[in-house]
This record gives C-alpha cells, structure tokens and sequence, in this order.
C-alpha cells in the first residue's frame, strides 16, 4: 500500500526504511526493499517495517539505487514469498507494485503458455513477468517495454522497477493508485505521498495517470504518457507546514 524509491549518491536503505515507516499509515500487512549493487538483492518479510529493518540489519544492503514497498494483500495471502519486491523469471528486473491488475489471470495463462514459471500468488508477479517477456522479445529500453505492458493491463497501479542491466535509472508509472517524484540535486526519490520527502526536498512532481517516468542517477527525467507522447513535468514547490 506503500511505495518509496530511491537513486543518487547517497545510501538508499535509510531512505527507504524511514519512508514506508512515514507511509505506514496507510495500513500494511508485509514490507520490503531491493537494492542493486553489482546484483539485485531483495529483502521481505510479511509483518512490520520494524521487522523488516532488524532482518537487514547486519546483511549487505549497501546501494545508491532502491526501492521498498509496504504490501496491503489483494492476491495472495500476506506471506513472505508473495511481499513486495518481486522478481522477472530472469532475475533482471525487480519491481514494487501498489494497486490490482485486474486481467492478471488471463495475462498469467499467457504467459505459462510461454514458459514462465511463477513462484508467489500475486498480480504482480504477473505484471513484471509480462515486462520483462516484452522488453527480452523487442531487446527495448526497460521503459518502453513498461510502456507497452501497461497498455495491456486493466486496472490500478503504481509500480516502480529496476534493471539490473541498468543500475543508473529507475522507471515508474502510475494509474488511479498516487505516485509523487521528489526532485532533490542529482537525486531522486519516489513515494505514494510527499511525506517521505520531508527533509530531503520541497520540488516535487505528482505524476499524472498513465504516465511513465524514468530518473536517472545524472539528473536526468523523463517522463511519457501511455501513447508514447514526452510530457512535461510539471515541479511544484512543496511546503511542508
Ligand atoms: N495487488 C498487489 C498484491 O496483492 C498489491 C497490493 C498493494 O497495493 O499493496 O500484492
């Protein structure tokens, strides 16, 4: 029910943990983070962001690049297995997702069909897995294959992914479930809300629906909507009080 994300030169994790603690609010029954360095490690745990927290304690979290997820279970009991990240069948792609994909079933067969084994109960796994079918089938930027997966799904989402072909960027999209990009110098941080942006920066992006955006570790944003048109991000400026 939460979604945090961060990329730039500092640590991720702590971000990350104090994030979906300033989104626990929303309710949650599992928590969990990725990070990427040299390869994509996931951490999950159904219960607390405390849990969470004392379970990475002491393992090698260490990342400039991550992203973390507070999961209100719609498709699969709260488990371990079916918390937040979830992984392509290839293991490349790591994703975070808030919100029900409502044609998973149909997109799920399809997919076995093509050999794609799935190891949680979620609609997520389903998405990520179409994504990365995608992205393998084209060889496309992770963003326009997130593109064209979108446009088959029926449903709600805020999703936001990362490539472990590409440790410089993240891509997230949003439909109908809120998603904001705090804008700070040379870094990004992504959340369901601005209140995990509090103290870190007051520029702030409230993505449309059906738009795509990718920030990169150089500064740079992008941001597409569904029909593959470049829109403008629109910076606001937060105040916190
Ligand atoms: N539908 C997804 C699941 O059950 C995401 C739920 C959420 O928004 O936390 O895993």
């Amino acid at each position: 029910c939460g979604i945090v994300a961060y990329i730039g030169p500092r640590q991720a994790s702590p971000f990350l943990i104090n994030g979906l603690k300033l989104l626990e609010y929303r309710g949650y029954d599992s928590a969990g983070i990725a990070v990427l360095n040299g390869d994509l490690k996931v951490f999950k745990r159904k219960g607390k962001v405390a849990e969470l927290e004392a379970f990475i304690e002491g393992q090698d979290h260490s990342s400039t690049v991550g992203l973390g997820h507070t999961r209100w279970a719609t498709h699969g009991e709260p488990t371990d297995i079916n918390a937040h990240p979830h992984r392509s069948g290839n293991g490349r792609l790591v994703m975070v997702h808030n919100g029900i994909i409502e044609n998973y079933g149909s997109l799920k067969t399809a997919l076995q069909k093509e050999g794609h084994v799935f190891e949680s109960q979620t609609d997520t796994e389903v998405l990520v897995h179409l994504i990365e079918e995608i992205q393998d089938h084209g060889n496309l930027p992770l963003e326009e294959a997130v593109r064209l997966a979108l446009d088959r799904v029926v449903g709600a989402y805020a999703i936001v992914l990362m490539d472990r072909e590409h440790p410089d960027k993240l891509v997230a999209a949003r439909k109908a479930s809120p998603l904001v990009i705090g804008v700070g110098d040379d870094e990004y941080f992504l959340a369901s809300d601005a209140a995990p942006l509090a103290g870190h920066t007051k520029r702030i992006i409230y993505m449309n629906d059906e738009e795509i955006a990718v920030v990169h570790r150089n500064g740079d944003l992008q941001i597409k909507n569904i029909h593959n048109k470049v829109q403008t991000p629109f910076i606001q400026e937060f105040d916190m009080q």
